[in-house]
């Protein structure tokens, strides 16, 4: 039986050109997640650009989300330093996922995750890489903690069986995504952002590591500070947050995230301790 297709008219954000894409049938009737995500690559529908386009179930597009982000080096660069055995380069992970595919990786690792991987058909070395970064993004501690990957050979959608259902699909193959969560990838965009700009290959892997252990130690001191008290408003939080570790205040987006660390990695209920000025004032109305 042969794959059912459906054609997706797709505009560029960046230059509004339109061209239709094919997507697996099979994609919108299974019901296995919510979000669905399709990561255009540049060529794909105009030359230049890449971005990310949101599909519902229905097969009807949401929104799009444009990717700044460019890459210095060649495909083919990439492609000969990824065969060296052993040797990560963010560069060739890129090239291997997009963009957006490696800041969903980063991210279900880091927020603890299931995620499933659907190989290419032939000769696909990607199972020992990925693990690989996942060793070397997460701090020893929280390695344990988090879900290994699983690789799916299946291409037929229908078919493929996950354990979890809060758990991101990546197809590598058709640079589809699944993904669970609501919140916005933006800390893993700047953190890549900041890794591609230094030129030393070995370093980059580094940067995301140290923008990683920030956050995770700011989590921690949350941690501790929540159970502590009773309860805390926001506002409050982040300007202890701010006095302890001696930095800026930080932004909601990056309460949310460490809300969203403390709840899958270490405790489910602790944040519920932290209140909010003004959902307390609509409540009282
Ligand atoms: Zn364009």
């Amino acid at each position: 039986m042969g794959i059912e297709y459906r054609s997706l008219e797709v505009t560029c954000p960046f230059c509004q050109t339109v061209k239709s894409i094919k997507i697996p049938d099979a994609v919108f009737t299974q019901k296995k997640f919510g979000s669905i995500k399709v990561q255009v690559p540049a060529g794909a529908v105009c030359p230049e650009h890449q971005f990310i386009v949101f599909v519902d179930t229905k097969g009807i597009i949401r929104g799009y989300e444009k990717i700044d982000l460019l890459m210095s080096v060649s495909i083919e660069e990439a492609k000969t330093k990824d065969k060296k055995p052993g040797w990560i380069t963010i560069k060739g992970l890129i090239q291997r996922f997009g963009f957006y595919g490696l800041f969903s990786l980063i991210h279900a690792k880091l927020f603890n995750y299931p995620h499933y991987i659907i190989k290419k058909k032939e000769g696909d070395d990607i199972s020992e890489l990925l693990i690989k970064v996942g060793e070397n993004l997460m701090p020893e501690k929280y390695k344990g903690t988090t879900h290994s990957i699983q690789f799916l050979d299946e291409i037929d959608y229908n078919r493929i069986k996950l354990k979890e259902k809060d758990a991101l699909l990546i197809d590598s193959q058709l640079n589809i995504l699944q993904t669970p969560w609501d919140e916005k990838l933006k800390f893993e965009e700047a953190a890549l952002k900041k890794a591609l700009e230094i030129i030393e290959e070995k370093e980059q892997l580094l940067i995301i590591q140290q923008d990683i252990s920030k956050l995770i130690k700011e989590a921690e001191l949350v941690e501790s500070i929540l159970s502590n008290v009773k309860e805390i408003y926001e506002d409050d939080l982040i300007e202890l947050i701010s006095k302890e570790l001696k930095i800026p205040k930080i932004t909601k987006y990056r309460l949310t995230l460490i809300k969203i660390f403390i709840t899958r990695n270490i405790n489910s209920k602790l944040t519920s301790k932290i209140k909010n000025k003004v959902q307390e004032f609509l409540d009282f109305l």
